[in-house]
Formats: C-alpha cells, sequence, structure tokens
C-alpha cells in the first residue's frame, strides 16, 4: 500500500503511513479504469468508508488463472441483492477485469479482491436517492500449492460477536478484525468463533472437524458465509474418499477431534493441528485433511492448466 505524500499530513503520522517494505506499485482497477496504486482513491464520503456499506469477493489465482471466478460472482450478485445494492457491471464484465488484473501483475498465485460499495453521497444513514457505485479491484501474490501453513496451524477460540447477516460478505468487519488480532496476539493463525460453545465459522474461514472418519462442517444458514471453498470440498469429498456430514460442532467437540481443518479460497484447505493450548489428534495433519486438501489442489490444477 503506498499513501502518496501529502503536506496536510504532519511529519510523524507521515512516517507511520510509509510502506515498511519496498513494494512495486501494482495496477489497480477502480471504476472502469486501470491505474497504479499510488492513484487508486475512494472519497471520503464513499459508504463504504463511512458505513462499512459495501460488498466483496476474494478468489484465487492459481497457475496464472482464476479460481472459480463464476462461484465467487454469483455470490457477489446475492451479497449486492441482499443489500439492495444496483450491481455496477455484469459478472463477466468483472470477472474480466479479476483476470486482466492477475495478468497485468503476473501473478501466477495469489488473490484478486473486488469490492463494490454504495458509492459517495452525502453522510446519511439511508440510501442516497441516487446511488452510483464505487467499485474496485486489486491483485496479489500468495503462496498457494505450497503454502507454509499447510503443516498445520493454531486457531484461537473466541466468542462470535457479529450480526445477524453473516452470510453476506459484507465489508462491514470488526468483529473479524478484533477476533484475528486477537489470534495473533495469542500465537494463533486464525480465530475459532463460536456462539454459546457451537462454533460458527473462522475469523475469515469455514470450520471442519474429523471424528471416525467422518468431516462434519455447519450447515449453511445466516449465521456463516456460504464459502466457495467449502462448497468445492462438497464437491471433491468423494473423489477424497471423505464422508461429510453438515452439522453444527462444539468447541469441545473440535478440541476432542480427531481432525479439524480450515477452508479459504485463499488458503484452500489448512490442517488445524493446535486449538489454544489443545493438541488436536497427534499434533499432525491428519489423514483426511491431507485428502481433502490433495483432492482440492487437484481439481484447482485441472480448473488452471
Ligand atoms: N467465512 C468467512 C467469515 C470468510 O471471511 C471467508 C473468506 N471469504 C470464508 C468463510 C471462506 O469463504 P471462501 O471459501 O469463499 O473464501
Amino acid at each position: 500500500m503506498v499513501i502518496p505524500h501529502s503536506s496536510s499530513h504532519p511529519r510523524a503520522v507521515r512516517d507511520l503511513l510509509k510502506p515498511t517494505l519496498p513494494v512495486s506499485l501494482r495496477t489497480c482497477w477502480i471504476n472502469g479504469s486501470y491505474v497504479s496504486e499510488a492513484d487508486a482513491h475512494v472519497s471520503i464520503f464513499d459508504r463504504s468508508v463511512l458505513f462499512g456499506d459495501g460488498v466483496y469477493e476474494v478468489a484465487a489465482v492459481f497457475n496464472g488463472r482464476l479460481l472459480d471466478a463464476d462461484r465467487h460472482l454469483v455470490r457477489l450478485e446475492r451479497s449486492m441483492r441482499e443489500i439492495a445494492l444496483p450491481a455496477p457491471a455484469s459478472s463477466a464484465e468483472l470477472e474480466a477485469v479479476m483476470q486482466e488484473l492477475a495478468t497485468r501483475n503476473g501473478i501466477t498465485e495469489g488473490l484478486v479482491y473486488l469490492q463494490v460499495t454504495r458509492g459517495a453521497a452525502e453522510r446519511d444513514f439511508a440510501f442516497p436517492d441516487h446511488v452510483q457505485p464505487t467499485v474496485f479491484a486489486f491483485a496479489r501474490p500468495k503462496k498457494l500449492s505450497d503454502d507454509p501453513n499447510q503443516h498445520g496451524i493454531r486457531v484461537h477460540v473466541v466468542p462470535d460477536i457479529r450480526w445477524q447477516r453473516c452470510d453476506i460478505k459484507s465489508t462491514a468487519m470488526l468483529a473479524q478484525v478484533l477476533a484475528k488480532q486477537a489470534a495473533r496476539q495469542a500465537g494463533a493463525f486464525e480465530a475459532m468463533m463460536h456462539e454459546d460453545g457451537l462454533v460458527t465459522e473462522g475469523g475469515s474461514s469455514n470450520l471442519w472437524i474429523v471424528r471416525d472418519g467422518i468431516a462434519y462442517t455447519r450447515p449453511l444458514s445466516r449465521d456463516i458465509l456460504a464459502g466457495i471453498t467449502r462448497h468445492v470440498c462438497l464437491d471433491v469429498a468423494d473423489e477424497a474418499q471423505v464422508s461429510v456430514v453438515q452439522r453444527a460442532f462444539t468447541v469441545e467437540q473440535a478440541i476432542n477431534a480427531d481432525e479439524c481443518f480450515i477452508t479459504s479460497a485463499t488458503s484452500f484447505v489448512l490442517p488445524v493441528t493446535r486449538i489454544d493450548e489443545h493438541v488436536v489428534g497427534n499434533g499432525a495433519p491428519g489423514p483426511v485433511t491431507l485428502r481433502m486438501r490433495d483432492a482440492y489442489l487437484a481439481r484447482a490444477h485441472r480448473l488452471t492448466t
């Protein structure tokens, strides 16, 4: 992230805003134009800045190609519909932009982020009369096939303090920011959120446990995001020789499970080998988790090569 120099920032603040690592300027896309990240700006009156009034998607780039873009764009359409936000462009156009960003930025493994907001308007909670959505996207590299976390991560248990429409991929994510920061401070990679002891999902992933050879994941409802990766895992479960039951489980059951794993578009399938101070199973990635990860990766290769 590059913040342009501005004489209006006091010097100390300017120093804080400086990127800590040298980064080359990416090509981003905003409201129809490809621009350098230094020129990719939204208004302070944008409703996503003021209210978190926007929705987004993150899709993986694998072998230089978008993975499951169609499914991500169907979910984006749904998120927009659920918050009565007019689509700024067709899914085909947005998919073309996302692929072009991966290509222009030379990304072979990574992700593309796309956000649609209810645009800039005088600050008022109710919608403006004439909504002009803001839409922008950027890409970034990330190791996916050789993820350093594939050998196992720790999760940190936190109460789920979010709202009642977690099925909408909203940009209003303070609860997840706090959950994931608490996880980081606890030396964990991800949060395990729960409601009255029942696991909902990760801070930015879906959660699964394995008991006696059966994989369990919470059924879809307004309490969780319908993860694309979760869905793909259901699709490849037969190939992975994994039986799946969509049933909620408790934190206690997760701690006592044989295996636990998370799924998300940008981590695929990652073994959870620690839940706070508890070791899951024998502390190593379990066979069901590894078969699911392998089947997911095999499909990703098939779709992108
Ligand atoms: N739940 C939440 C809260 C998330 O933010 C994400 C990541 N988008 C997921 C689940 C996983 O969804 P997906 O597999 O589509 O990335």
